[in-house]
């Protein structure tokens, strides 16, 4: 159970597994799933063909998504719980994770909107303390991070802070006036995404994305007084780059300098996830990658963490889906 609570340190990590539908486009090439959620946990590879050596295969997770759910739903089997603790001064982080074209966006966007939105009824209902909400948005893409609110396309070095551990230098910090305001910084993010590149997806496929909504707040009644108590927070919203990068890296190709990167943001991010999800307490290498020393403050210790593991329900993609929720296994 993910209540809240005193034992915060031991807790897990939440995995959550959602089946997009089958699009248009792949039910109009006649493309099947043989994947079904057969209750509120698990998901049947039912291998109705009897492919390769696979077997049906039952898969459980902390709650499991069909391609009849809604994000609301998703956002409301437990992400919602980790997304809001960020105004009782907890950091948290909720990663998408998956192949390419499975619903990592679209799932993300939906769950940006829906902690915004709560975020901002709070505030409503508690005059007794001022609130100042914060966004920033960064790219990494071959471990190179981005500032996706600034039209300067110079990469932005990480600093050591004794204080508040790893941050960006020079990254944009947009203070939130409203919800609107959101809207449109999340669309500049997205035409931010499209610079130099190709086109949309490849960008997506190859990049991770975060999000950070930033939350500050103090009891009114000290508000310029001196003896405050302020409580500062972070929620991450992470679009992680195709999962199929992480194996594919691993064989040599043309592309294996932006693949090697990709790997490396992904393995270490795995590896982290593993330890956590163990309640290790001996090393975690956050340092070997740009993704994982930018979230550490917000991954492990009282951090809470969420992971949305999307699978696209195409038999062709049966292989990556298999990957995923192997990676959910391990996380769990
Ligand atoms: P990814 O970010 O993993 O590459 P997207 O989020 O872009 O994948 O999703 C791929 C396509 O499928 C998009 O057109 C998106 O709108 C659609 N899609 C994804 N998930 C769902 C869903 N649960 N319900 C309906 N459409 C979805
Ligand atoms: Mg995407």
């Amino acid at each position: 159970k993910m209540q809240g609570g005193t034992s915060a340190r031991e807790e897990k990590i939440l995995v959550l597994v959602r089946l997009r539908p089958l699009s248009e486009k792949e039910i109009a090439r006649n493309e099947v799933s043989d994947w079904e959620c057969i209750n509120e946990t698990s998901i049947l590879f039912r291998n109705t063909l009897q492919e390769r050596s696979m077997f049906p295969t039952a898969y459980t997770y902390d709650r499991v998504f069909g391609g009849d759910c809604s994000t609301r739903q998703v956002y409301d089997a437990g992400a919602k719980e980790i997304a809001l603790s960020v105004v009782s001064g907890i950091n948290s982080s909720i990663f998408a994770y998956g192949q390419t074209s499975s619903g990592k966006t679209y799932t993300m966007l939906g769950i940006t909107e829906y902690t915004v939105a709560d975020i901002y009824d709070y505030i409503q209902r508690h005059e007794e303390r001022a609130f100042v909400l914060k966004f920033s948005a960064i790219e990494i893409y071959n471990e190179v991070v981005r500032d996706l609110l600034s039209t300067e396309n110079i990469p932005l070095r990480l600093l050591d802070d004794p204080e508040k551990g790893t941050i960006v230098e020079k990254l944009t910090e947009e203070t939130l006036r409203d919800q609107k305001h959101l809207k449109e910084l999340l669309s500049v993010c997205e035409a931010q995404r499209q610079v130099g590149e190709t086109s949309l997806n490849e960008t997506s496929s190859r990049s991770h994305q975060i999000l950070r909504l930033t939350i500050e707040s103090s009891a009114r009644e000290f508000v310029g007084k001196g003896k405050s108590t302020t409580l500062a927070a972070s929620v991450n919203f992470i679009d992680l780059a195709g999962s199929e990068r992480a194996s594919q890296a691993l064989s040599v190709g043309q592309r294996l300098k932006e693949g090697c990167h990709i790997n490396r943001s992904l393995l270490t991010l795995s590896t982290v996830i593993r330890k956590l999800s163990k309640g290790r307490h001996g090393h975690v290498n956050y340092r070997d990658s740009k993704l994982t020393r930018i979230l550490q403050p917000c991954l492990g210790g009282n951090a809470r963490t969420a992971i949305i593991c999307t699978l696209s329900p195409s038999l062709s993609h049966v292989e990556q889906s298999r990957n995923t929720l192997l990676f959910a296994s391990c996380a769990k």
